[in-house]
């Protein structure tokens, strides 16, 4: 360990480094709240006076998060010593409380929180896991999220086609968009389950495009579908109507994508809005948040299974996360703590990472190697920088 020295224990943040990243992809897909037609993903460097090297990623527009870190953050963050992370999270916190309790300061500091994890792993030479405190499982079992909305010809053909992909790759749960009206989403929702057969975990995602009675209209025909859980059936901020839908139907409802800190994800416990809490490492507060969110969620007996979402930092840091997540509860026959992996065309996703995150039979290896255990391509960095 060479941040021990005769002299005394030293490691300081010196620098933080914003890359935004941005690139066109081959065939535009959409979902209940618009189209797709760019990737785009916010990435961090924090550099130590030990040379140890952390790297973090943010969710949203990457102009705005790099914005706030760099005339923020980053005279915040300057000498302070990375294993100080809960510390660090309150002062950045604290700074932006008046006006950013929710939304791309919060966002901002996950990248940061992040990153910060990873110093920590590649100067004890442990991965992230074992820092939280231990891996409950080396597999996790994957999920793949596709079946997005297609500007195709025959999209109800095209979609069972796609389903049967996942299938054929090896997934044994899949998670499919729906959103665009009851009657179609249906004829989707049923076009799947007849093209993946019965014993393929299937959930299905409206993006929070329904009202309350909508919802439930919906989720009492998805029924018979044998729907694994039914996600963002209703708008972010309606923590009661979610309540409401969730009391209302035999399938389970997941939320929290769009949830910030554990003070946002308070109200969804208390409210017991949710049978199933998403929370986005990326977007709520980083591994640190993640984990105090999914440690409150527990006291309820409500399970965490993370949203995830953008390159392979941001999945790494989602299955160092799940590793470390107890069943809950504890049973022979757990609710399995799926590790979720788009499949939507998105070249940063694909190239950014040499040692990629691969799924075989449906199972994802949680990583060994120090911190997130990624190894970031600097080149395709220089290449979609903007
Ligand atoms: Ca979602």
């Amino acid at each position: 360990m060479n941040h021990i020295k005769k002299e005394g224990y030293t490691l300081k943040i010196t620098d933080v480094k914003t890359h935004v990243l941005r690139c066109k992809i081959r065939e535009p897909f959409g979902f209940s709240q618009g189209w797709y037609d760019t990737r785009a993903a916010m990435i961090f460097e924090i550099f130590t006076d030990q040379g140890i090297r952390g790297w973090g990623e943010c969710w949203g527009p990457p102009e705005v998060a790099s914005a706030i870190v760099n005339t923020v953050f980053k005279p915040l963050l300057i000498d302070e010593d990375p294993f100080d992370v809960d510390k660090i999270w309150e002062k950045l916190y604290n700074h932006t409380k008046a006006f950013g309790q929710k939304g791309m300061t919060v966002v901002a500091i996950s990248g940061v929180d992040i990153a910060l994890w990873d110093i920590m792993g590649k100067t004890l030479s442990l991965p992230i896991h074992k820092l939280l405190g231990g891996s409950f499982r080396n597999m996790v079992q994957a999920y793949a999220t596709g079946l997005y909305f297609k500007k195709v010809k025959n999209p109800i053909a095209v979609l069972a086609e796609e389903a049967q992909e996942y299938v054929q790759q090896g997934f044994h749960a899949i998670k499919m968009k729906i959103g665009l009206s009851p009657e179609e989403d249906l004829e989707r929702v049923r076009t799947v389950r007849k093209a993946i057969g019965d014993d393929v975990l299937l959930m299905v995602d409206a993006n929070h495009a329904y009202n309350v009675h909508t919802a439930i209209k919906l989720g009492r025909e998805l029924e018979e579908q044998k729907i694994f859980w039914f996600e963002e059936p209703v708008s972010p901020e309606d923590v009661r109507g979610y309540a409401e839908v969730t009391r209302s139907l035999n399938i389970p409802i997941a939320g929290g994508e769009a949830e910030f800190t554990r003070f946002g994800f308070r109200e969804l416990l208390i409210h017991r809005s949710v049978d199933i809490i998403q929370p986005d490492l990326c977007i709520t507060g980083g591994i640190s948040e993640g984990k105090k969110i999914a440690i409150l969620a527990n006291t309820f007996g409500i399970p965490c299974i993370p949203h995830a979402w953008g390159t392979g930092i941001a999945l790494a840091a989602a299955l160092h996360f799940i590793a470390s997540i107890p069943d809950c509860p504890s049973s022979a026959n757990p609710i399995p703590p799926l590790l979720e992996m788009d499949q939507t065309s998105n070249p940063l996703r694909e190239l950014l990472i040499k040692n990629k995150i691969k799924q075989k039979d449906g199972f994802v290896r949680v990583p060994t190697n120090p911190g997130l255990g990624v190894e970031v391509d600097e080149e395709v960095i220089k290449k979609y920088s903007v």
